[in-house]
């Protein structure tokens, strides 16, 4: 796919919630190039040493993901899907095997690839754009520029309004809304979720599922989000990855060839229930084969 961030230059929609957003340009100067390189996992392997017990959470993963693409890895809970994303992250190196993002090696964290976790994990003590604009002062970017993309990625995110309150007067779902701006506005070529929904209530979480949708769609943002809820992988992604336990590995992948434009009606639709039905019964069929080697 063809990746460009100067795509929704002229385009205004309405977002879950029926706010009204008008899209601009994100950055007019980018801090990577468009057009982000592959994301490329070959071999990787991650064991964990503690109290003279070996944990073998990854094992033999091979993976690429596509400039682009949005992909969810589900699994069950111990599958290792959050070792996945903090070794992609780099807060972690892998045991065995090698990650790149292009042409580059990841070794550590780096504004290219952006984390956002279950927890909003926000400042308390700074406002709803003084938190957006943290990463941006982590670069180094002048003011205005920094002032400038708060900005579009708090009206993106459908948090204008609400640019100068704290954390504590938030909603779960609004302080989420704010860690997502967050990583964006750092405008990664990579955005790495994990679990980003897991403590929202049904609405709000369908709304923001909506929502990050439509950040994909407009920015263009390569998406590797790692959710439990298989309903959630399959409306989101274009393509799913299940993970089996003990070890941690891939154990199948399934193309979604479903409409780009999503709304929550498609949950209903045969062809998405069918495609549910599918995942969920690999999902299954790793606990049970999990379960038959381990015990319950
Ligand atoms: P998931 O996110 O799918 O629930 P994790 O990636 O958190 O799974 O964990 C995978 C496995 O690795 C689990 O068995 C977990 O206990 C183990 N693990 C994860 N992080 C550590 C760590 N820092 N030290 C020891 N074991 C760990
Ligand atoms: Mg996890």
């Amino acid at each position: 796919m063809i990746r460009s961030r100067t795509v929704a230059k002229t385009k205004s929609k309405t977002q879950p919630g029926g706010q009204h957003v008008v899209a601009g340009t994100p950055a007019d100067e980018h801090l990577v190039p468009p057009g982000g390189g592959v994301l490329r996992l070959t071999g990787v392997g991650k064991e964990f040493r503690a109290r003279g017990t070996t944990v073998r959470a990854l094992d033999k993963v091979d993976l690429k993901v596509l400039p682009g693409e949005f992909v969810c890895v589900v699994g069950a809970s111990g599958s290792g899907k959050s070792t996945l994303l903090s070794l992609i992250a780099g807060l972690a190196l892998p045991s065995e095997g090698h990650i790149s993002l292009g042409e580059r090696p990841v070794t550590a964290p780096g504004p290219e690839r952006g984390l956002v976790f279950q927890a909003a994990s926000l400042f308390p003590w700074r406002t709803v754009e003084q938190n957006v604009a943290f990463g941006l002062e982590l670069l180094g970017l002048s003011k205005l520029e920094r002032k400038r993309r708060v900005s579009w990625y708090l009206r993106e995110i459908g948090l204008a309004e609400l640019a100068g309150a704290l954390p504590r007067q938030l909603s779960g779902g609004q302080q989420q809304r704010v860690a997502i701006a967050r990583a964006l506005t750092c405008e990664p070529e990579v955005l790495l979720l994990d679990e980003p929904f897991g403590a929202l209530d049904v609405q709000t979480k369908e709304d923001m599922q909506l929502l990050v949708r439509q950040v994909w769609r407009d920015t263009h943002t390569t998406v590797l989000m790692v959710t439990h809820d298989v309903e959630e992988a399959v409306f989101l992604a274009e393509r799913v990855i299940v993970l089996a336990s003990d070890p941690g590995r891939i154990a199948a992948e399934i193309a979604v060839k479903l409409p780009g434009e999503r709304d929550l009606s498609l949950k209903r639709t045969p062809e998405f229930l069918i495609l549910r039905a599918e995942v969920e019964d690999m999902v299954r069929a790793q606990h049970r084969d999990h379960v038959a080697r381990f015990g319950g």
